[in-house]
C-alpha cells in the first residue's frame, strides 16, 4: 500500500537559479515597451533593442538548404544521425577559409559545429572545474554571467548588482573599452570582440597580452567572436588564434547567427585546440578536447544536414559575396546612427567594427531614464547599459540590425527632440 505523505513527491530544483537576478533585461524592456503601447496603441515604434538580424538569409545559404531538402527525399540522399561534432566537409570548409586563410593554425579536427555560440559558451563549464576564478568584462553578453550562475561558480548578488566569487573586469570611456589585464591571477576569462554591447574591438597588440598573461597564468581564455565579420579594417585580428601562442590556452566560440542571418537557421562551432590542458583532482594533466568530445557525444547529437549545407555555402565564392554585402548593410546602418548621434551632440562609441553603437546618456541620466524617455518622446526602443551590468550604468546600446529606412526615421527622431 502507498503512503502519501504531504510532502513526499517535492523534488529539489537547482537553487542556484534563484541567485538570478529577477529584473532581467529583456522580460523588462518587453513590459514596459506593453505597457507603452498599450497605452499608445497608434505609435509606431521602432525596435533598435535586441540584437537580432533583420535581412533575409543569402540566396547562396537557401539555395544550398533546399538543395539538401531535396537529397533529404531521396533514399540514396538521405542522412540520419550525423557526427556529433558536425560534417567533416563543413569542419572543413571553416578550418580552410577562417583558419587557415588568416594564417591560423587550426585544424578541422578542432571545429565541433553547434547550433548556437550561446549553448556553446554555457555549455563549456559542463567539462571545467569548481574553483575556478572567473573574469568577466563589465559589461558583459548576460550569457557568460547567468550560466556560470546556474552552474553554482559564483555565489550571490548581494548588493543585486555583481556577483560574489566572480571578478569583473570593467571597460568605460575611462580605459577607452580596453579591458585592463588584472594584476592578479586568473583562471578563466571570457571575452567577447568586437564586443557586445559596447561595440568595441581588440586591437593585436591587446591580444597579444591577454594571451601573454593566460600562458603565464596557466589561465583559460574563452574567446567569443561572434561579430569578428563585422570588423572593417584588415589590421584587427578575427580570430584569438592569430595571436602566437593561443592555441595552447583560447576556446574560440564563433556563429553563423550575425554574419549570415543565421539565428533562426541556428548554426554555429567551437574551437577546442587538441593541445590545451587542464588539471584533474590529482593533478593529471587532461586535454579539454577530449573532454568536450565526449561532452558532445553524449549530450548533443548535431546539427541538422540541412541547416550544415547552409552553412557550408557560407564559404562559397557567391556566399562570400552575399555575407560582404549583409555585414556592409548593417554596417552602414551603424554609420548613420553613429554620425547622426554624433552631430546631436552625444558621446558614441563603437559601432565601427560591431553593429552596435554605444552612447552615453544625456544629463547623466540613468540607462532606464534614458530607456524610458526615447521611448515615450522619440518611440525608439533601445537596450539599457546598466542591463549588461554595473559599469554600463549611464550608458545605452542601439542595434543596427535594422531596415535601413527605420534607421533613418529613428534617428530624424532623435535629432528633432
Ligand atoms: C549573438 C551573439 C552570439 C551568437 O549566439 P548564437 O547562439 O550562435 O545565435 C554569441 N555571442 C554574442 C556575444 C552574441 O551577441
Amino acid at each position: 500500500m502507498l503512503i502519501h505523505h504531504a510532502f513526499a513527491f517535492v523534488i529539489q530544483v537547482n537553487s542556484n537559479y534563484l541567485k538570478l537576478k529577477a529584473g532581467y533585461l529583456f522580460p523588462e524592456i518587453a513590459r514596459r515597451v506593453q505597457a507603452f503601447s498599450q497605452n499608445h496603441p497608434q505609435t509606431d515604434l521602432i525596435r533598435l533593442g535586441i540584437g537580432d538580424v533583420t535581412e533575409p538569409l543569402p540566396l547562396a545559404c537557401r539555395d544550398a538548404m533546399k538543395k539538401a531538402i531535396d537529397e533529404m527525399g531521396t533514399v540514396s540522399g538521405f542522412h540520419g544521425y550525423g557526427p556529433e561534432q558536425g560534417y567533416r566537409w563543413l569542419r572543413e570548409a571553416i578550418a580552410q577559409s577562417d583558419y587557415e586563410g588568416r594564417g591560423c593554425e587550426v585544424s578541422a579536427d578542432e571545429i565541433f559545429i553547434s547550433d548556437g555560440s550561446k549553448c556553446d559558451s554555457s555549455n563549456i563549464l559542463d567539462i571545467l572545474g569548481e574553483g575556478n576564478r572567473i573574469a568577466v568584462t563589465d559589461p558583459v553578453y548576460p550569457v557568460y554571467v547567468d550560466s556560470n550562475v546556474m552552474a553554482g561558480r559564483t555565489g550571490k548578488s548581494a548588493d543585486s548588482k555583481r556577483y560574489e566569487g566572480l571578478y569583473y573586469l570593467s571597460i568605460n570611456a575611462a580605459n577607452n573599452f580596453q579591458v585592463q589585464i588584472p594584476e592578479y591571477p586568473l583562471d578563466l576569462i571570457y571575452l567577447c570582440f568586437p564586443n557586445n554591447p559596447t561595440g568595441a574591438v581588440a586591437t593585436k597588440e591587446e591580444l597579444e597580452s591577454w594571451v601573454a598573461y593566460a600562458r603565464k597564468n596557466d589561465a583559460l581564455i574563452l574567446f567569443d567572436a561572434a561579430y569578428e565579420s563585422f570588423i572593417q579594417d584588415s589590421s584587427l585580428p578575427h580570430s584569438i588564434y592569430e595571436i602566437d601562442g593561443a592555441r595552447d590556452c583560447a576556446i574560440e566560440f564563433r556563429s553563423f547567427s550575425k554574419n549570415a542571418g543565421f539565428t533562426g537557421t541556428r548554426c554555429a562551432f567551437t574551437v577546442i585546440p587538441k593541445n590545451i590542458k587542464g588539471k584533474a583532482l590529482n593533478n593529471e594533466k587532461i586535454d579539454l578536447w577530449s573532454l568536450w568530445n565526449r561532452r558532445q557525444s553524449t549530450k548533443f547529437n548535431g546539427v541538422s544536414y540541412i541547416v550544415q549545407r547552409g552553412a557550408e555555402a557560407v564559404y562559397s565564392s557567391a556566399g562570400k559575396m552575399q555575407v560582404k554585402a549583409l555585414v556592409g548593410f548593417y554596417m552602414k546602418n551603424a554609420q548613420i546612427i553613429r554620425e547622426y548621434l554624433s552631430k546631436a551632440g552625444f558621446s558614441v562609441y563603437g559601432g565601427k567594427h560591431a553593429p552596435y553603437v554605444w552612447i552615453k546618456t544625456p544629463d547623466k541620466m540613468s540607462s532606464w531614464d534614458f530607456f524610458d524617455f526615447l521611448l515615450e518622446q522619440a518611440n525608439i526602443v533601445g537596450t539599457p547599459g546598466s542591463g549588461f551590468g554595473f559599469s554600463g550604468e549611464g550608458y545605452f546600446r542601439l542595434s543596427a540590425f535594422n531596415s535601413r529606412a527605420n534607421v533613418e526615421k529613428a534617428m530624424q527622431r532623435i535629432g528633432n527632440l
